[in-house]
């Protein structure tokens, strides 16, 4: 999405009569600011929704207009799904920031499951990249979790009161991940294989199979396997999530902008 630049004195007085304005620093925000007091040294930037010669007056809303949050400029887009005819999960339980109580933590990306993202969803369901990047992880050495591990991993989240890195990481399962520049990473989660000539440090374009559906790494994959085939599909800024911290519906559109559905 587009931003015009303008002057100061037309923002103020733009922001004054409009009541609202997305302000967006060096990198970008996906947050919609309150009017804010600008300082000289500021550069201010003005949503296209709001960029009119006599814009007309709107009542300030107290909760965030979904449409209002405008995707980080260094996130390349449109991503494509990673499975085909992908969409968005139904469910906010899907969605990154949802709770998982049985790690004590949020979900960090999107799930897509049989009969709620719109697409085919089983056992070796190709998984494809989201964009074109560098695969900078790609586990062909994967060895599978054990009971063991996910009763000591059970008990240690519980004690911790949270999930740390590595144990995420092993819930994670057999994982690529795919480096599209700027600290823009895509990690596929879960997967049942890696399509051969995935490794590290190959090429691949949007569209690209990396691997299939599967389960590993989950709970389930030792106390109900067959119950938890899906991908798990993250979209990582630097040390951050896109959506992270952020309300389902903001989540929402910042994800289907994203994927240029929006
Ligand atoms: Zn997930």
């Amino acid at each position: 999405m587009e931003f015009h630049r303008v002057s100061r004195r037309a923002f103020l007085t733009l922001a004054t009569r409009v009541g609202a304005l997305a302000l967006v620093g060096c990198g970008g925000s996906e947050a919609v600011a309150s009017p804010p007091t600008p300082t000289p040294t500021q550069e201010l930037v003005l949503a296209p929704a709001l960029r009119t010669a006599t814009p007309a007056p709107v009542t300030p809303s107290a909760t965030p207009d979904p449409r209002s949050p405008v995707l980080d400029r260094r996130i390349p887009r449109p991503f494509a799904w990673p499975v085909q005819g992908g969409c968005l999960p139904q469910s906010d339980a899907l969605l990154p920031n949802a709770p998982r109580t049985y790690r004590n933590g949020v979900h960090e990306g999107l799930d897509f499951y049989a009969g709620s993202s719109c697409a085919v969803i089983q056992f070796g369901t190709p998984v494809t990249a989201m964009y074109a990047g560098t695969v900078v992880r790609a586990e062909l050495d994967y060895r599978d979790i054990t009971p063991e591990q996910v009763r000591q991993l059970g008990e240690l989240t519980a004690k911790q009161g949270f999930s740390d890195p590595q144990t995420l990481d092993t819930y994670r399962g057999r994982q690529v991940w795919v480096d599209h520049g700027g600290g823009i990473v895509t990690r596929y989660c879960h997967l049942s294989s890696i399509t051969p000539g995935i490794r590290v440090g190959v090429q691949v374009q949007a569209g690209q199979q990396l691997g299939g559906v599967g389960e590993s790494g989950t709970p389930e994959f030792i106390t109900a396997p067959g119950t938890e085939m899906h991908l798990h599909a993250e979209v990582r800024i630097g040390d951050t999530f896109l959506g992270e911290g952020v309300e389902p519906a903001v989540v929402r559109s910042l994800y289907l902008q994203l994927f240029g559905v929006a």
